[in-house]
């Protein structure tokens, strides 16, 4: 009977230490997984960490600045993988041709951007004119703002002068007749009458034949110069026109794709050399392939290094020579960036001893309450300003009617 007894307890004893095992067992055969969860950090982490993984995504992030900033008003979310972006390579040739908006009354049309900036200039100096006594404080603070507003100190002594001696003749000033008396002297500051169209007829070539109307886009890097050349290809499409674009920024590498993308989407074919090659001699072939095509405009974008080094300006002194040898130029457009206020009128000066400038751009007129930078460039040049950047959309550069730019100040 103890035999039978301790037989039992064995049993016992051998059946727990059994079971012991299995659930050990099973503890065991659960803990594998986890030394593979273990590694998986270490998988992935590698290409966080080593240098590959960082050279692996240094290209990859400019191919999406490049595509950011061509695609400029469809910007999608570039969270396809690298597969995900081949497919689209081979659909690029065929990017389709938009027709552009209309540019009559463009600025009249973005005008909110201009008087959301600029409001500060009008309203503020109409506020002060309607003060009940105008003494020579007031007329300070009107010099000050004016002045704040990038207009410049000559013209801002004429249109304080000016207004000082017109309100004078006021018995009583209403809120209208201030209105009408700073409008007319704005106006009349900026310059109603001056020719800001942009030359684009057909020249006489130098072998006595019609040659496509050669623009050329001069200006510091960053200013929105190749932007611009690629917005006014479209102004000049929806007027009708043909256009071929000449890459001569061979120094910025994206620029010649840039461009080349802003072309093929209203159909006009981009010229373009070796990276780091000569730009006079793309700026030559551009000239000669619109007058191959008969083209009727050839637009041609500069290398806009810093002004300061002479030997980068005196190139593109070169550039229109060399494309002189075609036959004239009938337009080089500066592009100042209205934001850089007194360094821009620096960068015009420069740019006006090298090369003939016939026409000023003022780009991101909608990021700044500079715009009396309007005046002042043209008093510095003595060029008007034919065109405005009124923001980064496709068709955001607006010819410049100074009418509609005074009632957006004022208004
Ligand atoms: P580039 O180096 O002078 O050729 O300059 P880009 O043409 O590459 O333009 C530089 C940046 O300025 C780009 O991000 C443009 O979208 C931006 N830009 C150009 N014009 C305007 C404008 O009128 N308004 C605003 N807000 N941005 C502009």
């Amino acid at each position: 009977m103890e035999f039978v007894i301790l037989a039992v307890v064995i049993a016992v004893v051998v059946l727990g230490a059994i079971s012991g095992l299995v659930v050990s067992g099973r503890k065991k055969k659960q803990l594998p997984p986890s030394p593979p969860a273990a590694p998986e950090p270490s998988v992935t982490a590698p290409p966080a960490e080593p240098h590959v993984g960082e050279e692996a995504e240094t290209p990859r992030d400019e191919e999406r600045r490049t595509i950011e900033e061509v695609t400029l008003p469809t910007a999608e979310a570039p969270e396809a993988p690298a597969p995900a972006a081949e497919p689209e390579a081979p659909a690029a040739p065929e990017v389709a041709v938009e027709v552009p908006e209309p540019t009559a009354g463009r600025l009249v049309r973005l005008r909110a951007r201009l008087s959301r900036s600029q409001n500060t200039l009008g309203k503020g100096l109409l506020t002060l004119l309607s003060r009940e006594h105008l003494d020579e404080e007031t007329w300070e603070e009107i010099e000050d703002i004016l002045l704040t507003a990038d207009v410049g100190v000559a013209p801002t002594q004429e249109l304080v002068d000016r207004l000082r001696e017109r309100v004078k003749v006021f018995g009583t000033r209403t809120p209208d007749d201030l209105r009408e008396l700073l409008r007319e002297e704005l106006l009349t500051l900026i310059g109603p009458d001056l020719d800001r169209t942009v030359h684009t007829a057909n020249g006489i070539g130098n072998g006595g034949d019609e040659i496509p109307g050669v623009v050329m886009v001069v200006g510091v890097n960053g200013t929105g110069k190749t932007t611009t050349t690629g917005k006014l290809a479209r102004v000049l499409v929806a007027d009708g026109k043909s256009v071929v674009l000449g890459a001569a920024d061979t120094f910025r590498a994206a620029a010649a794709d840039q461009l080349q993308t802003w072309g093929e989407r209203v159909g006009a074919r981009t010229v373009r050399g070796p990276e780091a090659g000569d730009p006079a001699s793309v700026a030559y072939d551009a000239v000669k392939e619109g007058i191959a095509e008969a083209a009727d405009v050839v637009l041609i974008d500069t290398a806009g290094r810093l002004h300061t080094k002479t030997g980068l300006m005196d190139e593109l002194g070169k550039v229109k020579r060399v494309v002189e040898k075609h036959g004239p130029v009938g337009e080089v457009l500066l592009v100042l960036d209205a934001t850089t206020g007194q360094n821009g009128l620096v960068q015009a000066r420069v740019f006006a001893e090298v090369v003939d400038i016939t026409g000023v751009v003022l780009t991101k007129l909608d990021g700044t309450a500079k715009g009396g930078i309007i005046i002042a460039v043209q008093r510095e040049l003595g060029v008007p300003v034919k065109l405005v950047g009124l923001g980064e959309g496709a068709d955001d550069l607006a010819p410049f009617e100074p009418k509609a730019f005074v009632d957006a100040l004022i208004d």
